[in-house]
């Protein structure tokens, strides 16, 4: 019998200030991240404020964890210690597996209208990865496929399957399941997840019911559920656009100091011992 999840915990995003001074809202952070493993940072930075977010993110370290950057309006340039550099554009994703380590900035500059919009999601690594080799997957909008399902949703797949078609990214050791779900007023959403593992949306505009039993949640509410094998939205009383994502939890000790995510404080010190003499980068 398919056990349809219900919702275990709600909240909003916070304003927050971030990087050289951008203005955000985060979803979840460290505080919660215990909770959602293997997921432990979720922003969203849409603003049509240049001031607000062209400060950026200059030169930092990630090590121990992969970041996903997807934008909706407006470009993020990136630029990295190993001589990639590049625009993420609005409808493209970046899943950048930090691995050892990289050092990179991310700059956001708004659209001509001066938007800016997206989300940036961190997963964890297991210890037996966190220090595999840096990687990229630069997805391009038109390589995102979007599945028109059966009463009107509309689903663009980066990460899992939908109907029997699969996203362009794949072979991540948290089998993740990314996906951003549009459904039209009066129209319902079910879709399969495996059980055991973490499961949110998060609502990017309009609003839905996520939890039969439950009233609506609209933008910029994260929507935490219990454990089952599938979940089920309906847009009852206008259309909603939201994040859905799911993981594989890890279940391993979290030792998180800033853009670095290992096991243990050892780790962490060792690592910015590293950043500092020159030695932090082990892939070229
Ligand atoms: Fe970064």
């Amino acid at each position: 019998m398919t056990v349809i999840r219900t919702i275990r915990e709600v909240w909003r995003s916070r304003p927050t200030i971030e990087g050289a001074g951008v203005h955000l809202k985060r979803v979840f952070g460290n505080q919660e991240a215990p909770r959602l493993d293997p997921f432990l940072l979720l922003d969203d930075f849409r603003s049509d404020d240049p001031s607000k977010y062209l400060p950026g993110f200059p030169w930092h370290p990630h090590r121990g964890i992969e970041t996903i950057t997807y934008v909706l309006e407006g470009d993020v340039e990136h630029g990295d210690s190993m001589g990639n550099r590049g625009d993420i554009t609005a409808g493209d994703v970046q899943w950048m597996t930090a691995g050892s380590g990289i050092v990179h900035q991310e700059m956001p500059r708004g659209d001509a209208q001066g938007r800016m919009g997206g989300f940036q999601l961190w997963a964890n690594l297991p210890a037996s990865h966190k220090m595999m080799d840096p990687r990229y997957r630069d997805v391009k909008r038109s390589e995102i496929p979007e599945v028109s399902m059966e009463g009107g949703a509309k689903v663009k797949i980066v990460s899992g399957r939908v109907n029997g078609v699969q996203g362009p990214v794949r072979d991540i050791v948290t089998d993740p399941e990314d996906l951003d779900v549009a459904v039209p007023k009066g129209a319902r959403f079910t879709h399969p997840v495996k059980k055991g593992h973490t499961v949110f949306a998060y609502v990017v505009e309009g609003s839905a019911c996520f939890d039969a039993g439950r009233d609506p949640h609209a933008r910029e509410t994260l929507v935490h559920y219990g454990d089952g094998d599938a979940v089920s939205i309906t847009a009852e009383k206008e259309p909603v656009r939201f994040l859905l994502v799911s993981g594989k939890p890890i279940g391993e000790p979290v030792a998180w100091y800033g853009p670095i995510v290992m096991n243990t404080p050892e780790e962490i010190r060792i690592a910015f011992d590293e950043y500092r003499n020159g030695t932090f980068i082990k892939h070229r």
